[in-house]
């Protein structure tokens, strides 16, 4: 077997950013790789190259009438994708399908079993909708793996996690009355952060009721109260029981982040990660895909993300 943890890293995926000097910059997956080779972490893991997926995939989430839509901005290269948070680049459709095909990529190495634990440091754009981008999101990988889990592989208990300060309303909302997503999201309170959603009354609709944990937290809320949420979300994954477990570990819950308010440090992230090996240890085979998500102070990112490596290449070891 190959080294159990991958990383996938590679000028396609850094592709996937707004310009130099804008917070969703081209140097987030260096600013990340630079400090997991100081760490030594590299050598300890399996780095793997970045997929294009194709549109047919693209649209196992995506409406079709968008998915043309974000070609033509693409291929003009100028405007926006919504109302003005999301620019259009040239080339921004190949980019972001560079970032869905790797995820798929990760799901399939992780079905097949050629590893066991994965992380995509440009990857987990949370906010697109099936028919609209937001927030820095062309398109949602992690909406379109879930429907190529459920789907292709037939799972059919999946868990999504997610400690990006931001809510993860591109995913909440499309699987809200979907039985098959366990979800849970530790984000700021959406009275005081970008996109405003994610009230811990939203629980999920119909059949998919009580399936979903929404736990706002307070601006300024550091690791301990952190610590305290977790233990919730740690429980609600353990009893749902899932097949395979996304984790979207945003970076911007750091105390420092430029455009939030969260004072985790990156104990907080690595933290995660290592009570979500557990549990996929326990229920799911080990599968854990770990996707980079938010995160504007570089050196933040550097470290929450490093820290959720460490923690999975550690439960490794220790398995050894
Ligand atoms: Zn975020």
């Amino acid at each position: 077997m190959n080294k159990p943890v991958c990383v996938y890293i590679g000028d396609d995926l850094k592709r996937y950013g707004f310009g130099d000097g804008h917070p969703f910059g081209p140097d987030r997956l260096d600013a990340f790789w630079r400090e997991a080779c100081n760490q030594g972490l590299d050598t300890a893991i399996c780095v793997r190259d970045p997929v294009a997926a194709a549109r047919e995939d693209i649209a196992r989430f995506h409406d079709d009438a968008y998915i043309d839509k974000v070609v033509e901005l693409s291929t003009r290269g100028e405007g926006y994708l919504d109302d003005g948070d999301t620019p259009a680049f040239k080339g921004i459709y190949e980019a972001a399908a560079f970032v869905v095909g790797t995820t798929l990529d990760a799901c399939c190495r992780l079905m097949d079993g050629d590893c066991r634990r994965v992380f995509i440091p440009i990857a987990g754009l949370h906010h697109a909708q099936r028919g609209a981008a937001a927030g820095f999101c062309a398109l949602n990988d992690c909406g379109v793996a879930i429907e190529f889990l459920a789907h292709e592989h037939h799972l059919t208990r999946i868990a999504y996690v997610d400690i990006d300060a931001h809510h993860g309303d591109g995913v909440f909302y499309a699987f809200e009355s979907d039985p098959v997503l366990t979800f849970a999201d530790l984000h700021e309170d959406g009275r005081f952060l970008y996109p405003g959603s994610g009230d811990a009354r939203e629980t999920g609709r119909g059949d998919a009721a009580g399936t979903k944990l929404n736990i706002p937290m307070p601006p300024d809320a550091d690791d301990r109260q952190f610590m305290l949420a977790w233990q919730r979300v740690e429980e609600f994954i353990d009893a749902a029981r899932p097949e395979f477990i996304l984790f979207q570990c945003g970076a911007d819950s750091i105390a420092g982040d430029p455009i939030t308010h969260l004072r985790y440090s990156s104990a907080a992230h690595g933290h995660a990660a290592r009570s979500l090996c557990a549990l996929a240890d326990r229920h799911a085979h080990g599968r854990l895909l770990a996707m980079g998500g938010g995160g504007y102070n570089r050196r933040n990112l550097a470290l929450a993300w490093t820290a959720v490596l460490e923690s999975m290449v550690k439960a490794e070891d220790e398995a050894d």
